[in-house]
């Protein structure tokens, strides 16, 4: 690869496009005549409340969220929003819980800490590898709203059919799949996603959040920050925003509108995945255990015949300049993680090195 980068497999933070990372590179010292960085901007100077405004519209055009829907852009990345979520839907009713991996569980635990937590499904009793039935789950009468992690980042399963909610909120962790493939944005509540996994740098998440569903009458105990109504009454800018993530998301998306759009992207994620797949499932020496319906086109959890084994082959990928294939610590083995940016030819350059690895060492 150009400027002697690696196929980088890392789960987060993540590959970006090669041409934003460019394109960001070249804007660096003087963006746009302006005289400065985007780092060194005052976040209330026209010219990056042009770039804030311009990131929100592209994103609305890609994804074609509906006109009642706010797009926040909050900091504190993905973790903040488990407790937000909870702090501004949980209303004394209770909040329903699909509990599919790592992710849901740590949704689960801090929305505890709010109000009532009900887990409406899970998929605990195979080690989280499928995604469970929902298509008629026990949702009370008084459930404020449904939540699910829609692409389980560690375990590597994604939901390829929303639950039925009975009519209830929909609230979806999109981080490790946001902007991944199309997205019907009207049968959600709110999307939220930390953006370090798939689009920008870390530290920011997306919300994309219905308008009847922020609250004017939270507890006086809620921090001011921890409002979804602060956010989306001063356009993300109550105070200083990531700045430097806004600005490379909105690179990203203009990127993904040039490359063109959500459907050629999830082609391309649905392509690149299947090299990855197909070769696990002949093979007699790797294997994926995710169940084939549920199995994530970006986490790609894998695992050779033992853990002394699964720890020389990462050993092996990394001299060989394929980086961050080792698994999550909580469920071991290898896990290839190929969100948007990574090119197809990394992934077919990854079977081909574990191909001879297998006729080396089977
Ligand atoms: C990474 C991740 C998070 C947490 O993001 P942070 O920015 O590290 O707090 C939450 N949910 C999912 C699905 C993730 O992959």
């Amino acid at each position: 690869m150009k400027y002697g980068r690696t196929y980088n497999f890392s789960a987060g933070p993540a590959m970006m496009p090669e041409e934003v990372l460019e394109e960001i590179a070249a804007e660096m010292m003087n963006y746009r005549g302006s005289g400065m960085c985007v780092m060194e901007m005052s976040h209330r100077s026209k010219v990056f409340m042009d770039i804030a405004a311009e990131a929100e519209a592209d994103l609305r055009k890609l994804m074609g969220i509906p006109d009642n829907y706010k797009v926040l852009f909050v900091q504190g990345g993905g973790t903040v929003q488990f407790a937000m979520v909870a702090m501004n839907l949980l209303k004394g009713g209770v909040a329903c819980y699909v509990e599919t991996g790592a992710w849901s569980k740590k949704a689960i635990a801090e929305a505890k800490k709010y109000g009532e937590v009900k887990i409406v499904a899970s998929s605990k009793d195979k080690n989280f590898t499928y995604i469970p039935d929902c298509s008629d789950l026990d949702i009370p009468e008084n459930a404020d709203y449904v939540y699910i992690c829609e692409n389980e980042t560690i375990n590597g399963t994604t939901f390829f059919e929303l639950p039925n909610t009975k009519g209830k909120i929909l609230v979806s962790d999109q981080s490790s799949m946001f902007l991944s493939r199309p997205c019907d944005v009207s049968k959600y509540g709110l999307i939220w996603a930390g953006v370090q996994k798939n689009v920008g740098p870390a530290g920011m998440a997306v919300v994309i959040v219905r308008e009847d569903l922020i609250r004017e009458d939270l507890a006086e105990y809620v921090p001011t920050y921890m409002s979804y109504k602060t956010h989306a009454d001063n356009d993300s800018m109550y105070n200083t925003p990531n700045c430097w993530a806004i600005y490379c998301c909105g690179k990203v998306f203009k990127y993904l509108q040039k490359t063109g759009g959500l459907e050629a992207m999830h082609q391309r994620n649905v392509e690149k995945a299947a090299i990855l797949y197909d070769f696990l499932d002949q093979s007699k020496f790797f294997s994926a255990p995710v169940e084939k319906a549920s199995r994530s086109l970006m986490n790609v959890p894998f695992v050779s015949p033992s853990k002394e084994q699964d720890a020389e082959v990462v050993a092996a990928t990394k001299a060989a300049g394929f980086d961050n294939l080792k698994g999550h610590k909580s469920v071991g083995g290898l896990r290839a993680s190929i969100y948007n940016a990574m090119p197809k030819e990394g992934v077919e350059a990854l079977v081909e090195f574990l191909k001879k690895y297998e006729a080396e060492h089977a």
